[in-house]
């Protein structure tokens, strides 16, 4: 049977030149980087030169660079290490709706301690209005967290007016980019954010590393305490293959912007116009026109969304639910839910999410697949709704 992987937003596989670039320094090259002799001193630049390429990926100097386990630790440390810091003189903090689980919960954390927290409304299409920002604000705010694109329905958030909005405001701005870096071009001047998060294994590097922008001179508590690695922000021994393989992601990354963008779009609308066509009642979620260009979010109104993402599996094509099924009840996604989608759509959610290596014999493969998959499951509905009607 065929495969067919869309479901990049959960994880991209490594790029072969990234496994190339990280390999010599798990053998030859295993040195601490915090090591004086000359093991150390090669694994330590191999870490800086992987600083200057992420550095360069999203228009940073690398001093502003502190490498972490992956976003979540980057969404962490950015929330919790400014608010930790400003604590004494300000305690408001304003955040999206549909933030990833790393930025939301670790705001509900905050809330728990006696933060107050201002959740933004969300349009239907899945985007802030920057007024609404506006509006939030508080003499005692000390940061603004919303994503730059969003990992279930892709939708991009006005960024760079939020951005002015912190400015104008003299409050800290942090946004998630995870789903944006390498997908849209990103640049940390341009959004004039303070923070921003990034994660390796989302733009073909390895799992287990990402990275935080920290403009200069911005208020940043550790989370964690040991060494003076990362500038006194991050301490334990780099994870220097990791970060290696990180930096060869971003580089790539640079290198293929561009071209990756034009083909990717074009893989995805052609995928979406073969749904909208072949399946009957299907829907696409989200702001089409402002999204990254390799999500497509989609109800089909049938059966829940986890049993929708089997039956594609068993037909090759792996996809992600929009709904997590949680002690035997189906629970929307916060992310549909905020965009308020009515609740039997929402359950009935499927993402897909293409990438680097998706073809176009891939896209027209799922497209049969998902009407083959979602004809069945209608049928079936049909029939087991027959059966439980009386017969008299
Ligand atoms: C994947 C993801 C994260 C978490 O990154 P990890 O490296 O998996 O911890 C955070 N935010 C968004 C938007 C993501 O898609």
């Amino acid at each position: 049977m065929r495969r067919v992987y869309l479901d990049y937003n959960a994880t991209t596989p490594v790029d072969p030149e990234v496994i190339k670039a990280m390999l010599p320094f798990f053998t030859e090259t295993y040195g601490n980087a915090s090591s004086i002799h000359a093991a150390g001193q090669t694994a330590r630049g191999g870490v800086e030169m992987a600083r200057q390429s992420v550095a360069a990926l999203i228009g940073a100097k690398p001093s502003e660079i502190v490498f972490t386990s992956g976003g979540t630790e980057a969404d962490n440390l950015a929330i919790l290490g400014v608010v930790a810091a400003m604590h004494r003189e300000k305690k408001h903090v304003i955040c999206s709706p549909i933030e990833h689980s790393a930025v939301r919960n670790s705001v509900q954390a905050l809330e728990k301690q006696g933060v107050e927290v201002t959740w933004l409304p969300i349009s239907k299409e899945g985007i802030v209005d920057p007024q609404d920002v506006r509006r939030a604000l508080r003499p005692e705010t000390v940061l603004i967290t919303v994503m730059y694109a969003n990992n279930e329905i892709g939708t991009i958030q006005p960024v760079a007016e939020i951005g002015k909005i912190a400015i104008e405001a003299d409050v800290y701005f942090h946004t998630d980019a995870v789903q944006a870096v390498g997908k849209i071009p990103v640049d940390v001047n341009e959004i004039k954010c303070d923070f921003l998060a990034l994660a390796a294994h989302k733009i073909y590097g390895p799992k287990g590393a990402g990275a935080l922008y920290v403009r200069e001179n911005s208020p940043l508590e550790p989370l964690l305490f040991g060494g003076t690695h990362e500038r006194d922000r991050r301490p334990g021994t780099e994870n220097v293959p990791g970060i290696v393989g990180l930096g060869k992601a971003a580089e790539i990354a640079r290198e293929h912007l561009a071209s990756d963008s034009g083909r990717i779009t074009a893989l995805r609308n052609r995928f979406e116009d073969g749904i909208l066509s072949r399946v009957p009642e299907s829907r696409v979620n989200g702001n089409r026109a402002r999204r990254v260009p390799n999500t497509s979010n989609i109800s089909f109104l049938c059966a829940a969304g986890e049993s929708l993402v089997i039956s594609f599996d068993l037909q090759g094509v792996q996809c992600s639910a929009g709904s997590a099924c949680s002690s035997g009840a189906i629970t929307p996604s916060p992310v549909l839910f905020a965009i308020g989608l009515p609740q039997d759509e929402a359950k009935s959610t499927v993402r897909f999410s293409l990438g680097r290596f998706t073809t176009g014999e891939d896209v027209d493969y799922a497209i049969e697949a998902a009407s083959a998959v979602v004809n069945r499951l209608r049928d079936l509905a049909a029939a087991r709704h027959k059966t439980v009607i009386p017969a008299d």
